[in-house]
């Protein structure tokens, strides 16, 4: 057999089995007291599930790979449904339908539980609608019809308000009396008065809106009467659809059969027989032994009015005179009666309202449990991947560190290898131009003014300034630029590809998309700096005409000094200029008949014209006319010698003479324009030879400097990337830690979770071991 947990005076809880005498407090507490735990009980468990819904949302993106899809709903799901079943705790209390027929004194018996005359009673009132009674917070009374609120101030008041003709059978009217004046509805009672089984046309929709949720129904029948079939039907059709639904049977106006005290006994034994009958045969909702333990011999009247009478002088009690004989047995009856339904309330309203959402609650925890350890296995596994990932980025930070340092050194001497080539293949080109440099004068095809016209003849020397540097720059490009490009190029790939193989597989093409310029220059060109009009911005021109066998000239021959060296203008010097040196005068010129400047000495240089010829001739006899020609002064020593010389003969001086006079007329006569523009050339190479000369080591620097500065740039570009790289990593790696931190801190908190779920199951344990079982 199953135990109860009761209630003492004290408060303090006692078991005793169902209908155990010894219980004489008020069984009413028990439910007070289990809906007071299971409320407190499941305010725990709303906060838990709040907690655990908290808790997952938490893991933001991470829950999805925590645990299994579908939980977040589920979980809020749970908060709905711990938030609906607490409200409906809250709202649960004991409910006790009285039903019979009309004037059996239904309210009667209502108002003598409650201790107060309530509901109107007696003739001239009949109740033609369901009202209920329940306890208020409040200090006034009021009535709720349809949900429309309405004070009442007093018994009649409330009469008339229920004499509204326009009440069907079918209404509810909620009745709200002070708890505080009604002990029975502070202890969460509410009762219901039906308005007669002979009255209310629809049954079934009555008990279906009113009765379904009664935990005990209270038969009150008239016991000058008996049971009628009205009656008899209405618990059928309650019993078709409750299983077993808890009923008692009144036999009200009992204090009727003091007036008949020979068959007192008799007709009660009828009664009994016919209502025992009626509980165990008809509706089988007791056992045979159980059932007279259901049925009641009462009179209501005499107990409201036991209860209600006002007292005189400081009686205990109403004057009882007025009452029929034997009303201390009735009262006795009513009392047991008041006992035994309350006990029966209680029980019944515990298992009825608590134990479905208890085992509701207790599978919901169940699998909060199961949940949680779902989280906490999935909370240690992203934890581990995570440390895994911060260990990976950490080991990856470090090869790139490594990788590249090893990489630097490369590159450095890489570019230090490729700066000498550079500075070599600039330095050499330079020198083979600077040699070919006469070529690219001589190819200047201008027209010379010579220094008649000396503002000509700056506009030319500027022309031939931008002839030069042009035609230099582009040769010596042609020569080594696209050379240059492709080595940087290839160098550049190669860092590229040096990069590409330390960093992780397809960050570059990441950090390409992303906007960074890593791979290297196409456009890249060697540029060569060069200002001929600066550089021979010192070049003046000797033009003046100077006889190559003066005297001065050949005291500086004879001297070891070069002849025609200032002047350098003399026709006969200029076979040097255009054989000598190999270097070719401009090809329509009647110098040069080659045009390929490589200036050989032999026939190569022979002009078709007479001018030409003669130039040949004086060429071809240099020696010899160099030795003797003169200028004036050269003359006037000859003649000094020629007297030391009076022994030879002065026909030997005269031919001497006039040879030499002739000479000089000869040289004298060719020097024409044309002369004076090979002599301004050949000045201007030998210049231009000196000038840049000087530049080559700096240009060479400058070229090997431009080399090196597009590598370096294009280095501190990758290793501006690698740095991003690493610094993206070491990001990252932040936020693992924060996520590893955040997951630590997870674990603390689903331990105390599932620690929390274990003592909430344990609860719900004790509170069904306590009240459910
Ligand atoms: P209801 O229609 O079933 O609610 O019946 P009421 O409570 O209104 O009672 C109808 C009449 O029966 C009233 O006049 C009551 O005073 C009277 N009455 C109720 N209970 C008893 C009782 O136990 N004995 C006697 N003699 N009259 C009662």
């Amino acid at each position: 057999m199953s135990t109860t947990a009761t209630v003492d005076q004290g408060g303090e809880y006692s078991t005793s089995g169902p209908g155990s005498n010894n219980n004489s407090n008020n069984p009413l507490r028990v439910f007070v007291s289990a809906k007071k735990d299971i409320n407190d009980l499941f305010i725990k468990v709303e906060t838990f599930v709040k907690n655990v819904h908290e808790f997952y949302r938490s893991y933001g993106d991470d829950a999805g790979s925590i645990v299994s899809g579908g939980k977040l709903q589920q979980l809020e799901s749970a908060v709905e449904k711990v938030a609906g079943i607490r409200d409906v705790l809250s709202r649960n209390h004991m409910k006790v339908a009285f039903f019979g027929r009309t004037s059996n004194g239904k309210s009667t018996v209502i108002n003598a539980i409650l201790q107060n005359k309530i509901l109107p009673a007696g003739i001239g009132h009949t109740t033609n609608c369901f009202l209920q009674v329940e306890g208020t917070d409040e200090e006034e009374p009021f009535i709720e019809v349809g949900g429309h609120r309405q004070a009442i101030d007093s018994v009649k008041n409330l009469a008339n308000a229920l004499n509204n003709e326009s009440m069907s059978s079918d209404t509810l009217v909620k009745i709200f009396w002070p708890k505080s004046k009604c002990s029975i509805l502070h202890d969460d009672v509410v009762l219901v008065d039906s308005p007669g089984t002979d009255v209310s046309a629809n049954l079934d929709s009555c008990i279906d809106l009113y009765c379904l949720d009664a935990d005990v129904f209270v038969l009150v029948s008239n016991s000058e009467s008996t049971l009628m079939q009205t009656e008899k039907n209405f618990f059928l059709k309650v019993k078709e659809k409750l299983s077993k639904p808890n009923i008692f049977i009144l036999n009200n106006r009992w204090d009727a059969s003091a007036l008949e005290t020979d068959s007192m006994e008799l007709v009660r034994k009828q009664h009994m027989t016919r209502d025992t009958d009626f509980l165990v045969d008809e509706l089988a909702v007791v056992e045979k032994e159980a059932a007279e333990d259901r049925v009641f011999f009462v009179s209501a009247r005499e107990t409201l009015f036991r209860r209600t009478a006002p007292l005189e002088n400081g009686a205990s009690l109403p004057n009882l005179a007025s009452l029929a004989q034997g009303h201390e047995t009735r009262y006795s009856e009513f009392e047991d009666f008041e006992h035994a339904f309350e006990q029966c309330l209680s029980q019944s309203a515990v298992k009825t309202k608590f134990s479905a959402h208890t085992a509701e609650v207790s599978r919901l925890t169940t699998g909060l449990a199961a949940l949680l350890e779902e989280v906490a296995a999935g909370t240690a596994r992203l934890r581990a991947e995570k440390l895994a990932t911060i260990r990976a980025h950490r080991e990856t930070v470090a090869h790139i560190q490594k990788a590249f340092q090893l990489l630097h050194q490369e590159v450095k001497q890489e570019i230090v290898n490729l700066m000498k080539a550079v500075e070599h293949k600039v330095c050499t080109a330079l020198n083979e131009e600077i040699r070919r440099l006469a070529v690219l004068v001589a190819d200047f095809e201008q027209p010379f003014a010579g220094d008649a016209q000396p503002l000509a003849l700056a506009a030319y020397k500027k022309e031939l300034h931008g002839h030069v540097e042009a035609r230099f720059i582009a040769n010596l490009e042609q020569r080594f630029a696209s050379a240059v490009s492709c080595n940087v190029g290839a160098t550049q790939a190669k860092m590229l590809e040096g990069a590409r193989r330390l960093l992780p597989p397809g960050t570059l093409e990441r950090y390409s998309l992303l906007g960074y310029s890593i791979a290297p220059r196409e456009d890249f060109k060697v540029h060569i700096h060069l200002n001929c009009e600066s550089l021979c911005s010192d070049f003046v021109e000797d033009l003046q005409f100077r006889f190559s066998y003066g005297l001065v000239q050949l005291l500086q021959y004879l001297t070891g000094g070069k002849v025609g060296e200032n002047g350098g203008n003399r026709s006969l010097m200029d076979k040097s200029f255009t054989e000598g040196k190999g270097v070719q005068l401009p090809s329509n010129s009647s110098i040069n008949d080659s045009g390929n400047g490589s200036g050989s000495s032999g026939g190569g240089n022979r002009s078709g014209n007479g001018k030409a010829m003669v130039v040949q001739f004086a060429a071809s006899n240099l020696d010899l006319i160099d030795k003797l020609s003169s200028s004036r002064t050269t003359i006037t020593l000859l003649a000094v010698g020629g007297c030391l010389v009076r022994v030879i003969g002065w026909h030997v001086i005269a031919i001497t003479s006039t040879i030499y006079g002739l000479l000089y007329v000869y040289e004298r006569l060719s020097w024409t324009t044309r002369a004076k523009e090979t002599a301004f050339k050949r000045q201007y190479v030998a210049h231009a030879t000196k000038k840049l000369r000087l530049i080559v080591d700096y240009t060479s620097d400058n070229c090997s400097d431009q080399v090196k500065n597009e590598l370096t740039s294009s280095f501190v570009r990758l290793n501006r990337l690698v740095d991003n790289v690493i610094e993206g990593l070491r990001k990252e790696v932040v936020v693992l830690e924060k996520e590893v931190a955040f997951l630590d801190e997870q674990e603390k908190t689903v331990a105390l979770l599932r620690g929390q779920v274990k003592a909430l199951t344990g609860e719900l344990q004790a509170f069904t071991g306590k009240y459910l079982l």
